[in-house]
C-alpha cells in the first residue's frame, strides 16, 4: 500500500470507529438534553470531506456530472431528511471501495513494471582509462561501458572484450540465457550473467531498445479499444441521465401523492446506487491486465484496440525470412563463373557491406575476412531484389534472378536447391552463391496451434524464389504460398486477402521488418518479429513478439481472447445488478443500505474479475 492508501485505511477506520460510537450514544446512550445528530458530521467529515471537496471544485470548473458529485448530493441530501447513519455509511462505503480499486490498479500497474523492470540506472562508462559510474543518459555513442557479471545491460552495444551468458529473460521471457562474445551484439535490458564484458555502445540510451519498450508500454494506454472508449461515452451521458431520472423521481410522485419526503428519499437512494463506477474501473482495467499478461508471456501490445483485433483474427499472413525461418543463411555452395571462389565471396561480401537484410549479413559472415569498405561505394539497395554497389571502381551487382533481368547484367539462370544469389556486372558473370536458411524449430507448431485457435487462413508471402517458398509452405502447411513478391506486391497480395476475409474478421501480418514495414501497417494487427533485431519493426508493429517465436501468436490471440471475455462478463455483470438494483430503487423496495453493497460489490467483484486477464494460463 502508498502512503496515500495507507492514511485512506486510517480514515476509514477512524471514521468506522466514530460511527458506530455515535449510533450506541444514540441508541443507549442516557436520555440527552441535546440532540445527538450532530455528532453524525464528526464521521461524516472524517470520511467525506475530500469527496466534498472535490464536487465543489469540479461543478467550479463546469464538469459537474461525476462520481463525487452523485455522492455528494445522496449523502448531504440523506443528512437533510434525517438519515444520519446512512449517510455516514454510505460514504464510508463508498471510500472502501475506491480503496480497493485503487490497490488492485497499483497491484496490476507494479506487476506490468516489474515484468518490464529492464530500466538500467547506471551505466560504468570508461573514459581516460578510468571506470566512472555515471547515467546512461550521459553516455555517448562509441564510448565502452564496462557490464560486470550480475549487471543489467544499459545501453544496447557491440561486445569488444569478454564472453558472457546474458538472461534475456524481462525482454523475450525466455529463461534459457544467450552467450555472446566478442563481437556480438547486446541488447540493453539483459542482465549479465557470467562474464565481464567490455562494449561499445551503438546508440544512445534515448533511443535503445529498453526505453523505447518502456515508452511503449505506459503509452498503450493511449490506443483504446472500441470497448474502452464505449465506457468513455457511456459515463458521459450516464451520469446526466441519472441525474435527470432523480429529479423526476422526487417530483412527479410527489405531485401526485404529495409524499414529498419519501419520495425524495428515493430518488436519493436511486442516485446513490446508480453510481457506475464499476464499469468504468474494471473495463480499462481488465485491458490493462491483459497488456500486462501478454507482456509476461513475451508479447508487446502496443494498445487495447489491437487486443481486440488479435481476438478476431481470422487470416495470418506470415513472410518468409526471418519469420517463420531463422533468416541465418549458410552458404551450400559457391560457383564461380568467370572468376574464382573467394574473389566471388569477397566481392559479394563488399557489396553487401551495408546492407542488413539476413542475406548480406550471412555472406558477409560466409567471407570471414574483415572486409575494407572504403572499396566500396554507391550503394543502392533494392528491396525484393538485391544490392547494387560499385566495388574497386565497377558496378557490380547481387541478388536473385530478377535483380540480374532487370539490371541487364550478364548472368545465367540455374536451378538449384536453395535461396540463389547471383553476382554480376554489366558485362561479366561472376558467379552465383546458394544459400540455404532453416525453418525456426517452432514454425510448424505454430501453425498448427492457429488452426486449433480458429484461424481460418494461413498464407506466407516471400520475396524468395517460388521453389523455396513452395518448399517451406509445404513443410510448415500454409494454405498459400505467394513467392517472389516485391515489397508493394506484398501490400496487394494482403489488400486482396483484406477483402476476401469476413467483414469482422480480422488480417493479421507478421513479419520481421525487413521489406515489409508498409504491410505491417496496412494489416489490421501489425506484428513484429525481430524485436531483439530491429528497430524499424518495434516502430511500424502493432504487436511485437519480444522473443522472434511464431507460437506465441497463437498465445497471443488466446491472452487477447481471454481479456474480451473478462471485459464482456463485467460489462454485463455491472449493468446487470445496477439495472436489477435501480428498478428495485424506483419501486421503494432497495434502501440506502442495498444500494451501497450492490454498487461496492459490483465493484470488489469486477476488480477480482479484471486481474484475471493480468494472470496467464
Ligand atoms: P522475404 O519476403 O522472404 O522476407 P525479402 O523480401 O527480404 O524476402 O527478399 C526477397 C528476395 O530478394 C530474397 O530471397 C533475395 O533473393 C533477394 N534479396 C533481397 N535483399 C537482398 C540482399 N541484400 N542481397 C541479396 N539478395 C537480396
Ligand atoms: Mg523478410
Amino acid at each position: 500500500m502508498t502512503k496515500k492508501q495507507k492514511k485512506m485505511l486510517y480514515r476509514i477506520v477512524a471514521a468506522a470507529v466514530g460511527l458506530i460510537a455515535v449510533v450506541l450514544l444514540d441508541h443507549f446512550g442516557p436520555a440527552l438534553l441535546l440532540p445527538v445528530w450532530p455528532l453524525y458530521l464528526i464521521p461524516y467529515f472524517i470520511i467525506g470531506w475530500d469527496i466534498l471537496w472535490k464536487a465543489i471544485r469540479n461543478i467550479s470548473h463546469g464538469q459537474i456530472f461525476d462520481e463525487n458529485f452523485l455522492m455528494a448530493i445522496a449523502t448531504v441530501g440523506a443528512l437533510a431528511i434525517g438519515e444520519y447513519p446512512e449517510a455516514v455509511f454510505v460514504m464510508l462505503f463508498y471510500q472502501v471501495g475506491e480503496l480497493f480499486q485503487a490497490v488492485a490498479v497499483g497491484k496490476s500497474r507494479r506487476s506490468i513494471a516489474a515484468l518490464m523492470d529492464i530500466r538500467p540506472d547506471s551505466a560504468n562508462v570508461e573514459r581516460d582509462g578510468e571506470i566512472a559510474e555515471v547515467d546512461p543518459d550521459e553516455v555517448q555513442i562509441g564510448e565502452t561501458i564496462v557490464i560486470r557479471p550480475g549487471e543489467r545491460v544499459p545501453i544496447d552495444g557491440v561486445v569488444l572484450e569478454g564472453a558472457s551468458a546474458l538472461n534475456t529473460a524481462a525482454l523475450t521471457g525466455e529463461s534459457l540465457p544467450r552467450d555472446v562474445a566478442s563481437g556480438d551484439e547486446v541488447i540493453s535490458g539483459c542482465i549479465n550473467l557470467t562474464g565481464l564484458l567490455r562494449v561499445r555502445t551503438t546508440k544512445e540510451f534515448g533511443e535503445s531498445t529498453v526505453a523505447k519498450i518502456l515508452d511503449l508500454v505506459e503509452n498503450s494506454s493511449a490506443k483504446k479499444g472500441r470497448k474502452e472508449q464505449f465506457i468513455t461515452r457511456f459515463a458521459r451521458w450516464y451520469t446526466p441521465a441519472v441525474v435527470i431520472g432523480a429529479v423526476a423521481l422526487a417530483i412527479i410522485p410527489s405531485l401526485a401523492t404529495g409524499e414529498w419526503t419519501k419520495w425524495v428519499e428515493q430518488a436519493l437512494i436511486f442516485l446513490v446506487i446508480s453510481c457506475p463506477c464499476a464499469l468504468v474501473i474494471s473495463v480499462p482495467l481488465t485491458f490493462f491486465g491483459g497488456i500486462g499478461g501478454a507482456s509476461k508471456a513475451g508479447v508487446l501490445v502496443k494498445g487495447s484496440n489491437y487486443l481486440e483485433a488479435l481476438a478476431r483474427t481470422e487470416t495470418v499472413v506470415f513472410d518468409k525470412t526471418g519469420t517463420l525461418t531463422q533468416g541465418v543463411f549458410t552458404v551450400t555452395a559457391v560457383h564461380p563463373g568467370d572468376g574464382e571462389e573467394t574473389a566471388l565471396l569477397e566481392t559479394a561480401a563488399l557489396a553487401e557491406s551495408y546492407s542488413s537484410h539476413p542475406i548480406a549479413r550471412s555472406l558477409r559472415e560466409a567471407c570471414g575476412r574483415d572486409l575494407d569498405e572504403s572499396r566500396v561505394g554507391e550503394v543502392k539497395e533494392i528491396a525484393g531484389r538485391g544490392v547494387q554497389a560499385v566495388v574497386d571502381g565497377v558496378t557490380v551487382y547481387v541478388g536473385n534472378d530478377k535483380l540480374m533481368e532487370d539490371m541487364g547484367a550478364r548472368w545465367r539462370p540455374c536451378h538449384n536447391i536453395g535461396t540463389t544469389v547471383h553476382v554480376a556486372t554489366a558485362d561479366a558473370y561472376l558467379g552465383h552463391i546458394v544459400i540455404s536458411d532453416r525453418v525456426k524449430p517452432d514454425a510448424k507448431e505454430a501453425l498448427a496451434a492457429l488452426k486449433r485457435a480458429g484461424v481460418k487462413k494461413t498464407v506466407m508471402l516471400t520475396g524468395d524464389a517460388k521453389e523455396v517458398g513452395e518448399a517451406v509452405g509445404a513443410e510448415l502447411g500454409l494454405d498459400e504460398v505467394h513467392a517472389g513478391l516485391l515489397p508493394a506486391d506484398k501490400v496487394a497480395e494482403v489488400e486482396k486477402l483484406l477483402e476476401e476475409k469476413s467483414p469482422k474478421g480480422m488480417l493479421a501480418f507478421v513479419g520481421d521488418g525487413i521489406n515489409d514495414a508498409p504491410v505491417l501497417s496496412r494489416a489490421d494487427v501489425g506484428i513484429a518479429m525481430g524485436a531483439l533485431g530491429s528497430d524499424a519493426a518495434i516502430e511500424a508493429a502493432d504487436v511485437v513478439l519480444m522473443d522472434d517465436k511464431p507460437s506465441k501468436i497463437a498465445a497471443a490471440i488466446s491472452i487477447a481472447r481471454k481479456t474480451i471475455r473478462i471485459a464482456n462478463q463485467n460489462i454485463a455483470f455491472a449493468l446487470g445488478v445496477k439495472a436489477v438494483i435501480l428498478v428495485l430503487g424506483i419501486l421503494g423496495k432497495a434502501n440506502m443500505w442495498a444500494g451501497a453493497f450492490a454498487d461496492v460489490g459490483v465493484m470488489v467483484v469486477a476488480v477480482a474479475n479484471a486481474t484475471r486477464a493480468l494472470k496467464a494460463d
